[in-house]
């Protein structure tokens, strides 16, 4: 076994709780961070290709100062930031091959956040609980509760705990359209990676994540000392039935009380909403991990969605899949268990049995292959198949093969 330190970038979503003086402090520094970036979006078309291999904080400070000679209200450090995000958004789309339906000047002013650096917020604790300094006015620091749940508040106990080695950078301040503020907290940290061999490995954990079946494990193990042949374990499977029903409650109420025009009742809907989904995934998660934990040396395979993105664009409504991945991830590495992601595509339509692939076997919980007979829960019968996929995949080195950190997540 080999243990490998890897760069770990995340961010995690805090909710804020305000005021009226707050919200219209943030509100107006907000619309105008983002018209100063609307306004740089335009101009940094006409820059030359030398201009952005340069200094980037004299170009944004001085074409800036052209367009907002009186400063337009922020403070230059986040101007600085503005011009930097609005380069990043060139950047990405340059990388992109440049796509017309993404240019980065339409993507600013409409927008509703901005961003600080690390140094200019703070983030803070006492007996009844975590909060945030923001400096969002120069000489002036406004002070924000923060409305975590159970996950957020173990990410702000370790950046703040001095002998932890996780660091946080920069934030972004998001305002929803129903006016409640979210941080976007960026955080770094090194973590080790253990990256087994496969025959050093005595069970691979294929794990399916979902709406109808919050999450299905199982387990394989080589047969006759080899890969070709496994047997299987018995699976762990947790319904997502009451999780449905609870958001789905919700969502109604919700939807009445956004009608009755009752923003603080709807906003009580989401934080209830969020707390739950906290607490479910925590839950989801420990369960895989003891699931797990049977059957070391052992890697959990998980469905890599990487492209998917958590937003906070509508918290009841969003399946908490970021926030699964994320908590057995953490707790994983935390006992020294190897995590993987694979591409999940086929992993449901696929008996697990035979190898017969046909989406009619698929029956909502129900899967039955007219191959050769299997009757499955179908959530079971796709995290066997993960499982297999991932081990199929790991004995040929044309494909991401078993040493390829890129994999291990
Ligand atoms: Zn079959």
């Amino acid at each position: 076994m080999e243990t490998v330190e890897k760069k770990v970038n995340r961010t995690f979503i805090c909710k804020l709780a305000s005021s009226k003086r707050k919200d219209d402090l943030v509100w107006n520094t907000i619309d105008a961070w983002q018209e100063m970036a609307d306004w740089f979006s335009d101009q940094a078309m006409s820059f030359q290709p030398s201009q952005w291999s340069n200094s980037r904080s004299n170009l944004v400070t001085k074409t800036l100062k052209r367009g907002f000679p009186d400063d337009n209200g922020i403070m230059a450090a986040h101007a600085l930031q503005a011009g930097f995000k609005v380069m990043e958004a060139y950047d990405s789309w340059n990388s992109n091959g440049g796509p017309s339906d993404s240019h980065p000047s339409g993507q600013f002013g409409d927008a509703s956040y901005m961003r600080f650096r690390g140094d200019h917020y703070e983030l803070t604790a006492n007996e009844s609980g975590y909060g945030v300094k923001l400096k969002l006015r120069p000489y002036n620091h406004e002070w924000f509760r923060i409305d975590g749940g159970e996950h957020q508040n173990e990410y702000l106990a370790r950046i703040l705990d001095e002998d932890d080695p996780m660091a946080y950078g920069s934030a972004e301040l998001h305002r929803q359209a129903d006016g409640s503020l979210f941080l976007h907290i960026s955080t770094k940290e090194k973590v080790p990676i253990v990256t087994p061999e496969l025959d050093e490995i005595e069970h691979v954990v294929g794990v399916d994540l979902g709406e109808r079946t919050i999450y299905a494990a199982g387990a394989i193990s080589p047969l006759d000392g080899g890969w070709s042949e496994v047997s299987k374990e018995q699976p762990a499977i947790e319904p997502g039935r009451e999780f449905r029903h609870h958001r789905d409650r919700l969502t109604d109420k919700r939807s009445q009380l956004q009608a009755a025009g009752d923003l603080q009742g709807v906003k009580a809907c989401e934080d209830e909403h969020a707390r739950y989904t906290d607490q479910v995934t925590h839950q989801a998660s420990r369960a895989v991990i003891e699931y797990a934990e049977q059957f070391t040396p052992c890697v959990i395979v998980l469905e890599d969605l990487t492209d998917y993105r958590e937003t906070a664009r509508d918290p009841v409504h969003e399946w908490p899949f970021h926030q699964l991945k994320e908590n057995i991830r953490y707790k994983a590495n935390e006992r020294g268990i190897p995590v993987a992601g694979i591409d999940p595509a086929g992993t449901s339509t696929t008996c697990h049995q035979c190898g017969t692939i046909d989406k009619a076997f698929r029956d909502r919980n129900d899967f039955e292959c007219e191959n050769c007979g299997l009757e499955y829960h179908a959530d079971a019968n796709a995290a066997f198949n993960i499982a297999k996929l991932w081990v199929l995949r790991s004995q040929h080195d044309d494909v991401s093969g078993i040493n390829d950190c890129s994999m291990w997540i």
